[in-house]
């Protein structure tokens, strides 16, 4: 393979139209059918209230149906002066079955802030588009995937395939040092030894290493996700590369690192990106496309999806205070999603 030489002066460039990618807004958009903890008609008033960006105030007659305990941390439930989202798009809200579905142009992340907002808690139940829709490429099946990372680090991160040319990449990774941090596919879905067993990145056509914007790259090459002072990176791409169906049953990792996107020098930039140690990984699982998840919220304990997961995540034995420390070889994703 002729995976060698250097380009620096064109990483400059590079980073920004990346940068310019990460902000995610004005791009394809997804369908998101979220459950929402509604337990009243007042309660989806302050739900499509939070959606037009006028979040009110939590109504005495419908408390938000989770304990204290639960409340989303650091984030205030109320009185979160969220501006309006242009890329998301109210389709139908449903009181009776707690299902908030909705059409966006930004990351889920960013639409369940918005939601909950409103003072309830809330879970992406499913992402896709509709079957039959002009966007299905596959009617309605096989077109979503998610990766569960875990270990110090972890996120999820979702694939979907709003067309047969279109991958859209959307994801949260928390725990991470502040700064870019290389993101790819491998080859494997094995992580009986870490994340070293995952293989190398994703790459069936034979090609060197890049940039996701770059014509020569590998298939696997998604460039950097970018965490904020708390160590969050929260994001969305959209790959004409990735297939959904290509890529089930490998792996994605996140590195230490900036992927340098081939352009470095280093010896490593047209292999890897010198993108450093992998942090975290997780396996590509199938996952549920619209109305194909049937968990519902489980209004007994207040407990939701989200809740089950990170406490089993914060009770893991496994779980490294260090987010540079080496991912646990007995890690074993179990997506919801
Ligand atoms: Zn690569």
């Amino acid at each position: 393979m002729r995976c060698a030489g250097s380009d620096a002066g064109a990483l400059r460039s590079a980073r920004s139209s990346e940068s310019a990618v990460m902000a995610g807004s004005g791009g394809s958009s997804c369908t998101l059918e979220f459950a929402v903890q509604m337990s009243c008609e007042s309660c989806a008033e302050a739900v499509r209230a939070a959606l037009e960006g006028a979040p009110g105030e939590p109504h005495s007659e419908c408390a938000p149906p989770f304990p204290p305990l639960f409340l989303p941390s650091p984030r205030p439930p109320h009185h979160i002066p969220l501006p309006a989202f242009p890329g998301v798009r109210l389709l139908e809200l449903r009181p009776e079955t707690q299902t908030v579905l909705l059409e966006a142009e930004v990351g889920a992340e960013r639409v369940k802030e918005l939601l909950e907002s409103s003072g309830r808690r809330a879970v992406l139940r499913g992402m896709g588009v509709p079957a039959g829709s002009p966007g299905d490429p596959r009617g309605g099946d096989t077109t979503a995937a998610v990766a569960a990372l875990s270990g110090g680090v972890r996120g999820l991160v979702r694939f979907l395939q709003v067309s047969p040319e279109l991958c859209v990449v959307d994801g949260v990774i928390d725990g991470l040092r502040p700064g870019p941090h290389g993101l790819h596919v491998h080859e494997f879905g094995d992580t009986s030894e870490g994340c070293e067993s995952c293989g190398d990145h994703y790459n069936p056509d034979g090609e060197c290493h890049g940039g996701p914007q770059d014509e020569h790259r590998h298939a696997g090459d998604l460039g950097n996700v970018w965490a904020d002072a708390e160590g969050r990176a929260a994001f969305r791409m959209e790959d004409t590369r990735l297939k959904v169906w290509d890529i089930i049953g490998r792996s994605v990792v996140v590195d230490a690192g900036e992927d340098d996107l081939g352009r470095g020098g280093h010896a490593l930039s047209k292999l890897t990106g010198n993108s450093g140690p992998r942090l975290a990984c997780g396996v590509v699982a199938r996952a549920a496309g619209l109305f194909q998840n049937p968990k519902q919220l489980c209004t007994c304990d207040g407990l939701t999806l989200w809740d089950e997961r990170d406490r089993a995540a914060t009770s893991s034995p496994t779980a490294a205070p260090n987010p540079t420390a080496a991912p646990s070889p007995t890690v074993t994703p179990t997506p919801h999603l």
